[in-house]
């Protein structure tokens, strides 16, 4: 009997620059409606294995695969409409479109409609946008230009974008960089309910440890470009190697403390 392929699946992944080992045979894999958490202290290998996945970056050697499809030496775009989207650090919205026509330009993208914007578009699939923000708790910003939103609105804006792709996979750097402590924690408490409901498998590189052990399914860690653990958020937080790792900064000690305040 076969079984069926992971959704994502990495095996061996390295690539150097000169003598700097960036990212060393790192394989893990990650299943549908999964929220995999990717961590390490600065210049662990993180952005580098992520630009891998996305196909960014060309590794040296190792396999990246998607529901048992290659896609290492697949382009961005082609990787794209595999069904892996991608949440920026930076966002990407449109300044001067409403909230809502941002939302359609991702869903013309996705079905790769190709007609006159200043046409047609403004009522191409204006339902599924509405629906797409109703999800995110946009519902009510639909017609506001997104020059207008808060941060933490534009992140959840972002997520709609990124859905409308209907994505299997959803990589997210840092989702959370530049956010209020609450809003953090909201984003990804939404992104993790619509993730498992939608069965869609989220990896996410963040620094912020109260996210990370409160949301993740699965964390693995890496330093200098190694694996070095791969649990629950109890193992790896047990784990002497990461503990290690992380001692000089205090943030998995600062996370048990307030875990241990809050029990
Ligand atoms: P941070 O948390 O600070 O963003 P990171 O875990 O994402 O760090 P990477 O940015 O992947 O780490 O960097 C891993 C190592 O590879 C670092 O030593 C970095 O200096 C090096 N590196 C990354 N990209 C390049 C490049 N294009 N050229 C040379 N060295 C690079």
């Amino acid at each position: 009997m076969s079984v069926a392929p992971p959704l994502l699946a990495v095996e061996g992944l390295t690539k150097s620059y000169g003598g700097i080992h960036a990212v060393r045979g790192v394989s893990f894999s990650l299943r549908s409606g999964e929220i995999l958490a990717l961590i390490g202290p600065n210049g662990a290998g993180k952005s580098t294995c992520f630009d891998m996945l996305n196909g960014q970056n060309k590794p040296d050697t190792g396999h990246v695969r998607l529901l048992g499809e290659e896609t290492t030496a697949k382009k961005p775009r082609d990787i794209w409409r595999m069904g892996v989207g991608r949440t920026f650090q930076i966002t990407a919205t449109f300044a001067t479109m409403t909230v809502r026509e941002n939302v359609q330009v991702a869903l013309i993208s996705h079905g790769r409609k190709l007609f006159n914007l200043f046409g047609s578009a403004p009522n191409f699939d204006r339902g599924e946008a509405g629906r797409l923000l109703e999800l995110v708790g946009m519902g009510g910003y639909a017609e506001r230009p997104c020059g207008e939103l808060a941060y933490g609105d534009l992140k959840r804006l972002e997520l709609a974008v990124a859905l409308a792709n209907q994505p299997k996979l959803l990589l997210m750097d840092e989702p959370t960089a530049g956010m209020a402590p609450r809003e953090r924690v909201e984003l990804m408490r939404l992104t993790a309910q619509i993730a498992r409901e939608k069965s869609i498998g989220v990896l996410f590189t963040e620094h912020d440890m109260d996210v990370v052990f409160e949301h993740a399914d699965r964390i693995i860690v890496l330093n200098r470009g190694t694996l070095i653990a791969e649990g629950s958020p109890a193992e790896v937080r047990s784990n002497p190697q990461v503990q290690a790792v992380y001692l000089g900064e205090g943030l998995l000690y600062e996370a048990e403390h307030r875990e241990g305040a809050s029990a």
